[in-house]
């Protein structure tokens, strides 16, 4: 395939002719909460091409009109039937179809081939299924004869749970599927702030200039969650924020901050630049990690004034477990841009409130004319938020005012909210832009081998350091910002949170 995978979103239905989605786990979590309704929302803004349809694979037997039912009480659930369009409502629903395939059994696949052959399409597989089917499925799909070079396929994190295994399951894909042709999601990278990223950095020159370790003293990466483990205690105790943050959502805002300018708005270049910055992320020393890497665990604390219960009380918790639910760490990236300016990554579960937030941290200027007292306040910060609410904050300085005030100087935003600014159009889901973008082919917003695969790397050297430090867990109260010694582990090299310290 060509790169001719731009960037730019446009809301063309070009490209997606004949193009069909193939939809396997399509009963489960992910489908029915996310994929459902993000078709739906597709549907109504007329963004899916006419003769697009939807081939619905599980294992459960249904009929078509079973499965219609169950799909309209799904989107009445997760959108609200207030929020439902009768008309875009019924022209979704003709475009399901239904076929019941268990996905590990080859014979099965015979079936899903007739109906798929019978539409005459160019298909989009997506696997919304455990990846430990993503094997089976490729197998039985080549050995069906049903891929072909314009397909393409849809994969969801995890893509293992560290470098060797993330080669064996880029691997298989690679055995039927060019890169080309594989799609995999990071959802982070469909969200309308990240997407701003690249607009804000590279249409502003006032920030281009400054974007460099001349300028800026320190970044700062923080996604906390307020909830805890929502019934996923299994699976989450095997992974840790580490694995399941981290290495994927963490690492590619920090590509999205970090990267050089691409050369133009292509899928290649702009993956091209984040794969240098994750080439350039330094190795923590071993020797030093219990001075870049703060583990937490929350412990039994509040929630909005209700008791909630520490990791080890969740329901499902099995095991004495060590498992991170919080973790805060120092990254260096070794390169002319950055060296010098440190970015402190931080994320956590069940933490007093959900936010997600890049700050960049200007340096002060290094000659003061104003009260020294004042130093403290005298840095400018720029806040990316995309969660709760999307926007855009310049902490700037200016004058208290008053005749009595003299020249004491105070910090207030320059504030940019888009649901206020562009208040007609409404925020699209990730998920949306990500699906639409797969359809048309555009690769741009999702993560290539090499970038996973670096990603890995990064993180097992770390996981590596802190098991042979044998780094020790420190407690956190379910409902606070998360352990007293990340404040102390940022303050040591001279720097702060944004919020919490
Ligand atoms: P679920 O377990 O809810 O759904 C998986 C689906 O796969 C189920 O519908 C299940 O069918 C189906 N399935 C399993 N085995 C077979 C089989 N042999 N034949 C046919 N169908 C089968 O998982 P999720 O939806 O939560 O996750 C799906 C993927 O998305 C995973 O890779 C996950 O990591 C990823 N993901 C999920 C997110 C989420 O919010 N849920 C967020 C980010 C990533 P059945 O119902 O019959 O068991």
């Amino acid at each position: 395939m060509s790169d001719n995978n731009s960037s730019n979103i446009d809301t063309s239905t070009e490209g997606l002719l004949s193009h069909s989605l193939v939809l396997f786990g399509a009963l489960g979590d992910l489908s029915l909460r996310k994929l459902m309704p993000t078709l739906y929302q597709l549907e109504h803004a007329q963004l899916l091409s006419d003769d697009l349809k939807i081939m619905a694979v599980a294992r459960s037997a249904f009929n078509i009109d079973e499965l219609k039912a169950r799909i309209k009480d799904t989107l009445n659930q997760y959108l609200g039937a207030e929020q439902l369009n009768s008309e875009s409502l019924s022209r979704f629903l003709k475009r399901l179809h239904y076929c019941q395939v268990d996905l590990i059994q080859a014979a099965d696949y015979a079936a899903l081939k007739e109906k798929l052959d019978a539409w005459h399409s160019r298909m989009t597989f997506y696997l919304a299924t455990p990846p430990s089917l993503y094997s089976d499925i490729c197998q039985h799909l080549h050995s069906a004869n049903a891929i072909n070079n314009e397909c393409r396929i849809v994969v969801e994190k995890p893509i293992g749970h560290d470098l060797a295994s993330s080669k064996v399951i880029n691997d298989k894909l690679a055995l039927y599927f060019d890169e080309s042709q594989i799609f995999r999601i990071d959802h982070y990278l469909g969200k309308e702030t990240v997407q701003n990223l690249i607009a804000l950095r590279f249409a502003n020159p006032l920030f281009e200039t400054q974007w460099n370790n001349q300028y800026i003293d320190y970044v700062e990466i923080s996604v906390a969650e307020d909830v805890g483990i929502e019934g996923r205690w299994g699976y989450f105790d095997k992974a840790g924020q580490m694995r399941d943050m981290v290495q994927n959502h963490l690492l590619q805002l920090l590509c999205m901050v970090a990267m050089d300018p691409p050369s133009q708005l292509t899928a290649t270049s702009i993956r091209d630049e984040k794969v240098k910055v994750l080439r350039a992320l330094k190795p923590i020393d071993p020797e030093k990690v219990n001075k870049h890497l703060v583990l937490g665990q929350y412990t039994d604390g509040q929630f909005q004034q209700q008791p909630a219960p520490g990791y080890l009380n969740e329901a499902d918790a099995v095991t004495n477990s060590g498992t991170e639910t919080f973790i805060a760490l120092r990254a260096e990236i070794a390169n002319w841009r950055w060296t010098g300016t440190p970015f402190y990554l931080r994320t956590g579960k069940r933490m007093a409130s959900k936010v997600t937030e890049v700050i960049i941290h200007f340096k002060a200027s290094n000659h003061q004319i104003f009260d020294p007292k004042q130093a403290s306040i005298t840095q400018n910060q720029l806040v990316i938020r995309l969660q709760p609410y999307e926007s855009i904050s310049l902490q700037v300085l200016t004058k208290e005012q008053g005749i009595d005030k003299q020249m004491q100087l105070r910090r207030d935003p320059l504030h940019l909210d888009f649901a206020q600014t562009q208040s007609q159009a409404r925020i699209p889901d990730a998920y949306e832009r990500l699906l639409l973008e797969a359809l048309k082919g555009n690769q741009s917003l999702f993560v290539r081998r090499d970038e996973v695969e670096l990603a890995w790397q990064w993180c097992d050297q770390i996981r590596q350091a802190w098991h042979s430090a044998e780094l020790e867990l420190e407690d956190y109260a379910a409902g606070s910002n998360g352990p007293k010694q990340a404040c102390n582990m940022i303050e040591t090299h001279g720097h702060r949170w944004y919020e919490d310290c």
